[in-house]
């Protein structure tokens, strides 16, 4: 026997499952050593820092 479900879900239930679903905004983080935003846990694309230390080469 598997996981099957019992019973067709309505149209409706279907739609208001569905209210719960929504995009989110991007999440942005100030860079700490040149202050452009940019994504949380991840290097600073402007400066090629992260966490203000590790520096990644960036050319330009
Ligand atoms: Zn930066």
């Amino acid at each position: 026997m598997g996981a099957v479900p019992k019973h067709r879900i309505s149209p409706r239930r279907k739609a208001k499952r569905r209210t719960h679903y929504k995009l989110q905004p991007v999440a942005l983080v100030r860079c700490a050593h040149c202050e452009a935003y940019h994504r949380p846990h991840h290097m600073c694309p402007t400066c090629g820092t992260y966490r203000g230390i590790e520096i990644i080469a960036i050319e330009d």
